[in-house]
């Protein structure tokens, strides 16, 4: 198998105007699984189709371990993708599927390419369906044809662009750990491009955030939500989103106090924190995710602030409450405290627990 090595790798669309991927620069192991993720237009799908070998670099380059697979064509490289609309013959059957990439890719005999058929699909469990066409099978069963023509080709590196976007949220969640479980027994290195944050948590080894073409932080999936590098990651990264606040900062280096006037806000940070981190007076935004939030019903004023509650969503286990610090400011709390719309209650959270991003930059202090 391979370790996949993308150097300053640059797409650039329409004479330069559109930067799709800003000089990218990231490293996969070989075997490892690692979920490119970002927002729709960030680059994810140029990037992998570079990889692929199916779009030229401007500049920048690709490797495979140590060779260099810039120039060469797609057809010779050992990659395998796996697409959203499943990319499927439609007048062949599941059978001739699979066995097309065999044949366009490896010298073996046709008696060998319908053994390797059969045994992909029935690993896949869609032996029984070799002989139907494309247009009768369901959405899952399509996507199991697809992988499994995949992996068929026996790749080094399996490719995918948000294969499962198209599949209803029950069958997603069974095809996310079918994916991992084929990567791992095959030991296949792994490129996987998704928009939802979600999948990206759950999947991957580690995740690589992009945004409007560049990389804004690689790590493992708790790494990236327990230490987001800046803003825009710690927006991303989480789901419900982390809260954001416009927060003004005094310290003289070792106490430090957070303001904020409109949602009366105040906090004093710690000796230990304040040394911690490379804060100055100024503004700054801070961030807190909802799971972080304690909401305390009877509020006694020693809180970091006071809000009225707007809306209570139960989830089940937990409440989703609504407050009315800014327009869009959310607590997840156990299911046994239920405060009401229109109460008053307190709100705290462990200084832990809290962000403070740079307020121009966005980046974490
Ligand atoms: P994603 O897969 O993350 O949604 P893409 O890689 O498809 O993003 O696109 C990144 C940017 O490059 C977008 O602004 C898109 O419009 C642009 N782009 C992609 N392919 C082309 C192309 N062939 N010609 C011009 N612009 C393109
Ligand atoms: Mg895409």
């Amino acid at each position: 198998m391979a370790r996949v090595t993308l150097d300053t790798l640059r797409k650039e669309f329409d004479r330069g105007t559109i930067v799709a991927v800003d000089d990218l620069d990231l490293e996969i192991d070989d075997g490892e699984f690692v979920t490119v993720v970002g927002p729709s237009g960030c680059g994810k799908t140029t990037t992998l189709r570079m990889v692929a070998g199916l779009e030229e670099p401007t500049s920048g380059t690709v490797h495979f371990d140590d060779e260099d697979v810039t120039e060469i064509h797609a057809k010779e490289r050992p990659v395998a993708m796996v697409f959203q609309n499943y990319a499927l013959y439609p007048h062949k059957t599941v059978r001739e599927n699979m066995a097309f990439g065999l044949k366009m890719s490896t010298d073996m005999t046709k008696e060998e390419r319908h053994e390797r058929v059969r045994e992909m699909a029935e690993m896949m469990g869609i032996a029984d369906l070799l002989d139907d066409k494309p247009d009768e099978l369901s959405g899952g069963q399509k996507q199991r044809v697809a992988l499994g023509r995949a992996i068929a080709r026996e790749p080094e590196v399996f490719l995918f662009d948000e294969p499962l976007s198209n599949l209803d949220a029950k069958l997603r969640t069974e095809m996310r750990a079918e994916i991992q479980k084929l990567q791992k027994e095959f030991g296949v290195t792994a490129m996987y491009v998704t928009h939802d944050q979600e999948e990206a948590m759950t999947m991957g080894d580690r995740l690589a955030i992009l945004n409007d073409g560049k990389l804004q932080q690689v790590g493992a999936p708790t790494e990236v939500y327990q230490n987001p590098v800046n803003e825009f990651v710690a927006g991303f990264i989480g789901s419900p989103s982390m809260n954001f606040l416009d927060v003004d900062v005094e310290t003289d280096g070792t106490t430090a106090t957070i303001r904020d006037e409109s949602s009366g806000l105040a906090l004093s940070l710690s000796r230990e924190y304040v040394a911690g981190h490379d804060i100055e007076s100024g503004p700054y935004t801070l961030g807190i995710r909802p799971e972080n939030i304690e909401i305390i019903e009877e509020p006694t004023g020693g809180e970091t602030l006071t809000s009225t509650v707007e809306v209570v969503e139960p989830i089940g286990s937990d409440n989703y409450v609504h407050l009315d610090v800014n327009e869009d400011f959310l607590a997840r709390s156990p299911a046994d405290v239920q405060p009401e719309a229109g109460d008053e209650v307190g709100v705290t959270f462990a200084e832990e627990n809290l962000h403070l991003f740079d307020a121009e930059t966005g980046e974490d202090v």
